[in-house]
């Protein structure tokens, strides 16, 4: 396919650029109001994860720097600086869809993303919606929450499948009890008495336990904040689809700056409590110590993705709180302001409740050092 025929389609009746749909999961012309199917897309094509590895052996050891791209935009003309780590946005002259993800410098490209589920209309329920079930908000969010614009954005995420072997030695603790004897004095006269006491005893341990793992992901950029990000699961990846631009149409693409070593550091911590789990119930007995824990990756294989997700920020007393609207399930995870107002006002009418009811029982009560 020509490079150009990719950034540039143009609804068949009127010209204009056509975007990603994600109430029809088609190509949709805002001019015509018409949907258009996605030419080209073989749905069977397989989604492979490549060998981690290998790949690390043909990136080399070159560092990836921030990438820019300058971009053309095919309705209107006007050449575009995309931010930084961005291979698609919206024409910033005409609004109209640029893709120019072949233009990527990035060695790994993605091979499948979640199309957008969830269209900007929706996200704004989903944020309004989590936004009422808030406690303490100030009041004059709401009515600001009203007029904000979102940003489409496909996030680039490392998923890491990988086989570990791990080599421990520990302690396996059993429980035991034992009657303990103790005096006490009543009325002048020493008792003895006795009661169980439970006690640990500890026997070496040491082996070898099998984990597996799938799918582990991990954020390709910082884009957002972590936190944010990080809590947007569950991600359904059931639904990923081949990469084709004509999903990108309209919406952000960003590429990745985590690498794929760093992104599987971090996978590697997010093995560690099951690997953990897996020693703890080798060791076996009532409670367990791990000593060492000698971890083997074997087989480790990864892919990137693009996930979808709706991004804002809205701004409060001069303040920044950016939030976040999963656009394959509406979950919506954000940053807020808390009323100190509404705060003040809930201690201090807890504060006159308590003072009231004392009073009351007090009056009525004869309680004598009160006269
Ligand atoms: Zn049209
Ligand atoms: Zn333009």
């Amino acid at each position: 396919m020509n490079m150009n025929k990719q950034q540039h389609k143009p609804c068949p009746n009127c010209g204009q650029e056509l975007e990603f749909s994600a109430l029809s999961g088609q190509l949709f012309c805002q001019h015509c109001q018409q949907n258009f199917a996605i030419s080209g897309l073989d749905e069977n094509v397989e989604i492979i994860e490549k060998d981690y590895q290998k790949q690390l052996a043909e990136l080399g050891v070159g560092a990836e720097q921030d990438e820019r791209i300058v971009a053309h935009c095919a309705n209107c003309g006007a050449e575009i600086l995309l931010p930084e780590n961005t291979v698609a946005d919206r024409c910033s002259y005409c609004d109209s869809p640029i893709v120019a993800s072949e233009k990527s410098q990035r060695v790994i490209r993605p091979a499948g993303l979640i199309p957008f589920k969830i269209n900007q209309q929706q996200a704004g329920f989903f944020f309004n919606q989590w936004l009422k079930s808030r406690w303490f908000l100030p009041g004059a969010i709401h009515q600001e929450a009203k007029t904000r614009a979102f940003q489409g954005v496909y996030l680039p995420y490392w998923t890491y499948d990988c086989r570990t072997l791990s080599e421990y030695t520990g302690q396996r603790g059993e429980y035991y009890y034992v009657t303990v004897h103790y005096t006490v004095r009543v009325n002048g006269r020493t008792q003895t008495r006795s009661r169980s006491e439970r006690r640990t005893r500890w026997y070496p341990a040491a082996g070898i336990v099998q984990n597996r793992f799938n799918d582990l992901l991990v954020a390709g950029n910082n884009s957002y904040p972590q936190e944010l990000q990080n809590a947007l699961t569950p991600w359904y990846l059931t639904d990923l689809k081949p990469y084709h631009p004509d999903f990108i149409r309209g919406f952000q693409e960003q590429s990745y700056s985590t690498s794929l070593e760093t992104g599987f550091a971090e996978a590697k911590i997010q093995m560690l409590p099951s690997i953990e789990a897996a020693i703890r119930s080798d060791i076996g007995g009532d409670v367990q110590r791990i000593g060492n824990m000698d971890i083997d990756y074997r087989e480790i294989r990864f892919k990137l993705i693009l996930l979808p997700l709706w991004a804002s920020t809205f701004h409060f007393h001069a303040k920044a709180y950016p939030f976040l609207v999963n656009a394959q399930t509406g979950e919506v995870q954000g940053k807020r302001p808390w009323s100190a107002a509404k705060i003040t006002m809930l201690i201090l009418s807890l504060l006159l409740l308590i003072a009231a009811l004392l009073y009351f029982f007090l009056k009525d009560s004869s309680t004598p050092f009160l006269q």
